[in-house]
């Protein structure tokens, strides 16, 4: 007896562990933050809004709630809002000065620190599957224009023209700016997107694609596809993915000084995220960012007056929102 209740104990001790109830999974979005008011959206828009980034997320869900990695969930969250003509990425993004698109779109992988990303896309339905297949079919990280066509062709994509991504809402942007042509001549009319995803695994991803500022000329790249500034993922510190102006996030390092701030200041993602935010707010840029840790912690954090944003957990908490 004396020894055998210790070992039923060790035995239904054991089976806690290799039974333990379904691990944690996470997963944040954003669809773009800047000046937006409830006044200046009907409620049919908002419900529109509201409608595919609920969409977003239950695909996410269903892929981390299954098992899947945090990369595809990251990947097929993105593809629907970038196939959505709501948000400015794939399929409604801004138009350039030439009245063109050009898309960027970044991945990261923060359990081996590995990231693709393109640049000046014109003829790719989902930038951000392509980012992906850059850092996984490549050995490299980043690729630009004709050059990233030429890779998506012999890794199997199709190629569509670039009118597939216009819509009509888009035109009147371009033209209010060209005849204003004020500021620096570019203007964001908020939709990028994002995603930051952790799995079951504990492993986690993140992922940003735009279609950057209207109006914007010269070849001029955000920070969307930038590893540093609009994308990071580590999962010693978290995954984020950013929002705005991208200008100011470039020249912060917007994400990346995020992820170091947890790491060598030991803040927490959401605080982390406020203080990178201020420092947006004194440079004079506007936007947001969102972000999780491994903990399954969630930031959504923007000094506009609104950001398309969203997460769900495993824990069946969610929430969708707009305004501040
Ligand atoms: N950050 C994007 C860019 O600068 C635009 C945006 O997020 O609204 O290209």
């Amino acid at each position: 007896m004396k020894t055998l209740i210790p070992f039923s104990l060790f035995l239904l001790f054991t089976s806690i562990i290799v039974a333990q109830p379904n691990p944690k999974y996470a997963l944040v979005i954003h669809g773009g933050a800047g000046v937006m008011s409830e006044k200046s959206m009907t409620p049919e828009m908002q419900k529109e809004y509201l409608f595919v980034l609920n969409h977003a997320l239950e695909v996410g869900d269903s892929v981390l709630s299954h098992g899947g990695s945090c990369m595809d969930a990251v990947v097929g969250t993105i593809m629907v809002m970038e196939d959505s003509p709501l948000f400015n990425a794939g399929k409604g993004a801004v138009l350039t000065h030439d009245g063109t698109v050009e898309l960027d779109a970044s991945v990261m992988n923060g359990k081996t620190l590995e990231a693709g990303a393109v640049a000046g896309i014109t003829d790719i339905k989902n930038p951000i599957a392509l980012a992906r297949t850059v850092m996984e079919k490549s050995e490299h990280v980043f690729l630009v224009g004709k050059g990233a066509s030429q890779f998506a062709v012999e890794q199997g994509f199709k190629l569509v023209p670039n009118s597939y991504f216009y819509t009509d809402k888009r035109y009147p942007q371009l033209q209010e700016l060209l005849k204003k042509e004020r500021d620096s001549g570019i203007n964001d009319k908020h939709g990028t997107v994002g995603c930051v995803a952790l799995d079951k695994s504990g492993n986690i991803a993140a992922g940003t694609s735009t279609g950057g500022m209207t109006n914007k000329r010269y070849g001029r790249i955000g920070d969307a596809p930038i590893i540093g500034a609009g994308t990071y993922a580590n999962n010693a510190t978290g995954g984020f993915s950013c929002t705005g102006h991208g200008e100011y996030y470039i020249r912060l390092g917007f994400s990346r000084d995020i992820s170091a701030l947890v790491e060598y200041r030991q803040l927490g993602v959401q605080k982390a995220c406020q203080a990178e935010i201020e420092k947006l707010t004194r440079l004079g840029g506007t936007g947001g960012v969102i972000g999780l840790d491994k903990k399954g912690n969630i930031s959504m954090e923007f000094n506009t007056s609104g950001m398309f944003r969203g997460f769900i957990k495993s824990n069946g908490e969610k929430q969708v929102a707009i305004f501040k």
